[in-house]
């Protein structure tokens, strides 16, 4: 009998989510938290635990897997396209999902990284993060952790009622250098990297340290970050079926783009959904971006 099976017997959920806590760091979590499914009222009807699962009551996020020192410091940023994913904390996920269901005795199913109609999450995962604790939504977008920056982020949605997290008190975003910054110059590492007055997707004010209000175009975002991985097979194949030159279409389907796509998606059930120049210039983690920086933290 394992421990996860012998506590859940004893019915003391606390010291479950104990052991499935220990189960996610020794698998590589960064951060482990709850949620509660009732605590999902502003996701879209359609999109909350109980839609994934009837009878949810709990709503488990691990997060793990962020890019290494190395990658951040390449001036080859494709590399990331194809080395960047969230498979390996998504089979974390996968794994602990088996423990609830084989040996805590209750039904438990994997939030599917993927998305559904209108390129929607089945259940936002950056939701399920920020319930659960463990970061809070930046202003370029991913959830950030005020130790570990970015990651990437798992769900699962179980009936087993266990304690939950609370979102954090003080999110991330800004980060106090980023407030100094904003204070001389009227914009942050990523808001100059990706400025939206001047084609870029980012722009805010920043009041009493916090976002007063913040704008991302994120139609314009998607469309440069995109270009890789399933949508830019969608977008080639879309031009390729449509050009009657069979010498260009023959190019087409030759080129670096579309070699480098098929890569990504043959590397990985799902990609990252940034180009990451805005997190790339982020210092909420910067300690870590270094070698030896990350020494302190459980990676795996
Ligand atoms: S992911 Fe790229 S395009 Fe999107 S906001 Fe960040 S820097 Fe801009
Ligand atoms: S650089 Fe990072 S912490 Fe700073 S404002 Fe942008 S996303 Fe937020």
């Amino acid at each position: 009998m394992s421990d996860v099976q012998k506590t859940s017997g004893d019915r003391d959920p606390t010291a479950v989510k104990s052991l499935l806590r220990d189960m996610a760091e020794k698998g590589g979590a960064l951060v482990f938290g709850v949620a509660s499914a009732d605590d999902f009222a502003m996701a879209p009807e359609g999109y909350r635990p109980g839609d994934i699962l009837p009878g949810a009551r709990s709503v488990l996020v691990v997060g793990g897997a962020k890019p290494r020192a190395g990658d951040w410091q390449s001036p080859n940023y494709q590399h990331m396209e194809l080395s960047s994913t969230n498979d390996r904390i998504t089979a974390l996920c996968m794994r602990l999902a088996h423990s609830v269901e084989r040996e805590a005795g209750y039904y438990a199913v994997v939030v599917p990284p993927g998305v559904d109609e209108g390129q929607r999450p089945f259940l936002s995962l950056a939701l399920a993060a920020e319930l659960a604790g463990c970061g809070s939504r930046s202003l370029a977008g991913p959830v950030l952790h005020p130790r570990h920056g970015f990651m990437y982020f798992a769900a699962l949605v179980t009936t087993l009622a266990l304690p939950c997290d609370q979102p954090l008190a003080q999110p991330a975003c800004p980060a106090p250098a980023c407030v100094k910054m904003y204070k001389e110059q009227g914009a942050t590492p990523c808001t100059a990297t990706c400025p939206i007055d001047s084609g870029g997707c980012l722009g805010g004010h920043i009041e009493n340290d916090r976002w007063s209000e913040r704008q991302y175009d994120r139609a314009r975002c998607m469309a440069r970050v995109y270009n890789y991985w399933g949508p830019a097979f969608q977008k080639v194949m879309a031009e390729v079926l449509q050009e009657p030159d069979i010498e260009r279409r023959q190019m087409m389907i030759n080129s670096s783009l579309f070699t480098r796509t098929l890569w990504s998606m043959t590397y990985a059930n799902i990609n990252q959904g940034q180009c990451f120049e805005c997190i790339r210039v982020c210092p909420v983690d910067e300690q870590t971006r270094h070698p030896g920086g990350a020494r302190n933290e459980k990676e795996d």
